[in-house]
């Protein structure tokens, strides 16, 4: 017995089993059960959504040799042909492959004659607007006197081409992708009708990579079965399909989130093994944002994303939708930007790190504020130091000084406009504006040109037009030029309190200065 591919074999033959598409089924039914069958009909909608399934639908309702019916009996030899793709009045055109001019003509000018086996011709013209404009005419001229015994089912992904003297003739339907959630109800009933051995996540991947296509559902599914044989499993299906692991998409969200640089570049390494594209992988990125927006706009909304809804939920509590928005526009542009870096896991590391310099910069804000850890910092800066400013402030300010140290040190700043950037602090960043305070020190700078000169060399980083808002502050603690002399004074703490505590010293000054054992003194390893 030869293998039949799962999506011919499961392709709907009624409109009972068309799920998803009801809008068109109900349509459809009322026409044939009333006797007034357009004569032409118009499918929009990407591919496999269902066209050519309506369109032999609606074929064996019209030649059904039961009569017209809604519910064609699927066994008499009209039915039969039209399943089996082989009845010769349902005439199937790929206007997309068929670019002979005299083809199409041809098929057209036998649109005249009565229907060989069936009461109807049904023509079947996919991608229509890819027809030539000598196609067109021809059609149109058909269209405008249908002979009686003719339907024309036209389907096409790109409905603007096509001219409003073909629209206005045709009753127009869109239909819609199917939605993960009812790809994946229909892959489970089949995969339990063929007694197949699989876990519902390995189904779940396959559901979320035919990007609401049924039949590359299906196509994929059998791939998987011929990739990972016995048992279906998610490890094999995410080989196959190559898709990313999205609890890594969380963790990497959730590194930023905790402001732990370390982690998040670990998180990359771990993804890198994979190898992975990058590009995809902030688009993903960007449509787990997406969703945790929309969570956080609609609490009680219904995800179609069942497995992952806790990881969700608990993103959506603990960003704040300021930040939700902000990361979601650095993975887009990011991702537009990454062509330009040197290599695309360098790019993809430089969008993380933007999030984390520029997410979470209004102290205070943030639900997070309170749970964040004590964040690790790339930069060189020292975030541990004992003035009293520093321990005073919450450490995540710190860590946020730290991040704009980094970041100046990343434009490569020269002369006076390097000085404006070294006395200010990062405060905040909303879409198309950066605010920063600016210390007494630094007002000398604060000129026009410069200001422009920092907002170009901003923008050019950030890969967005901004525009700073600049507050001068007294003292504006932790910039980074605070913070270069903070750390040389650690140093230089640390230099005399190493030699002050270290044990060995002491315990020699402990030893000679008081109960002096000159035998008991050895020799260190
Ligand atoms: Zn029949």
């Amino acid at each position: 017995m030869s293998y039949l591919a799962l999506a011919r074999k499961w392709r709907p033959r009624n409109f009972g089993e068309l799920a998803g598409q009801e809008h068109v089924m109900r349509a459809l039914t009322n026409a044939l059960e009333t006797g007034r069958v357009h004569h032409a009909f118009l499918f929009t909608g990407t591919r496999g959504v269902g066209k050519t399934t309506i369109a032999r639908i609606l074929a064996k309702s019209l030649n059904c040799e039961t009569g017209v019916t809604a519910t064609p009996c699927g066994k008499c030899a009209a039915c039969k042909e039209i399943d089996e793709g082989r009845f010769v009045d349902l005439i199937e055109v790929d206007a997309a492959s068929r670019t002979k001019v005299d083809d199409t003509r041809e098929l057209l000018d036998n649109v005249q004659y009565a229907p060989t086996r069936g009461r109807y011709k049904v023509y079947l013209i996919d991608e229509v607007h890819m027809l030539s404009a000598h196609s067109f005419n021809a059609l149109l001229k058909t269209l405008e006197e249908p002979p009686p015994h003719v339907k024309f089912l036209l389907a096409t992904t790109d409905p603007q081409k096509l001219p409003v003297t073909v629209l206005s003739r045709c009753l127009q339907f869109s239909l819609k992708r199917f939605p993960p959630g009812m790809i994946m109800k229909r892959l489970t009933e089949i995969a339990q009708a063929e007694n197949l051995d699989f876990e519902p996540d390995a189904l779940r991947l396959v559901a979320r990579a035919a990007e609401g296509s049924m039949r590359d559902a299906l196509s994929l599914l059998d791939q998987v079965i011929a990739f990972g044989g016995a048992k279906l499993t998610a490890e094999d299906t995410r080989t196959m399909l190559g898709t990313l692991d999205r609890s890594q998409v969380f963790g990497i969200i959730e590194a930023v989130v905790s402001r732990d640089a370390r982690k998040v570049l670990d998180c990359v390494a771990q993804l890198d093994e994979r190898a992975p594209e990058y590009r995809d992988v902030l688009a993903e990125l960007a449509a787990v944002l997406q969703k945790v927006a929309l969570l956080q706009a609609v609490p009680d909304l219904e995800l179609d994303e069942a497995e992952d809804i806790d990881a969700f939920r608990r993103l959506a509590t603990t960003l704040t939708p300021e930040d939700t928005q902000l990361f979601y526009q650095t993975a887009i542009i990011g991702r537009r930007d990454l062509e330009l870096a040197p290599d695309s896991r360098a790019g993809f590391e430089m969008v993380l790190l933007r999030m984390l310099a520029f997410g979470l910069a209004d102290a205070g804000t943030s639900a997070a504020s309170t749970t964040v850890p004590t964040p690790t910092s790339v930069a060189t800066g020292s975030t541990s130091r004992s003035a009293p400013a520093a321990t005073a402030r919450p450490q995540k300010a710190s860590a946020v000084a730290t991040e704009w140290s980094a970041i100046v040190a990343a434009l490569n700043l020269n002369g006076p406009v390097s000085q404006l950037a070294a006395h200010s602090v990062l405060i905040g960043r909303e879409p198309g504006k950066v605010r920063l305070n600016l210390d007494a020190e630094g007002e000398t700078f604060r000129r026009p040109a410069l200001e422009e000169k920092l907002a170009q060399a901003l923008s050019a980083y950030l890969g967005e037009e901004v525009k700073l808002e600049i507050n001068t502050v007294g003292a504006a603690s932790d910039t980074p030029a605070r913070q270069q002399r903070a750390a040389a004074d650690d140093r230089m703490q640390n230099a005399r309190r190493s030699i002050d505590e270290d044990p060995n010293i002491r315990a020699m000054r402990d030893v000679f200065g008081a109960t002096v054992q000159p035998d008991s003194v050895r020799p260190s390893e």
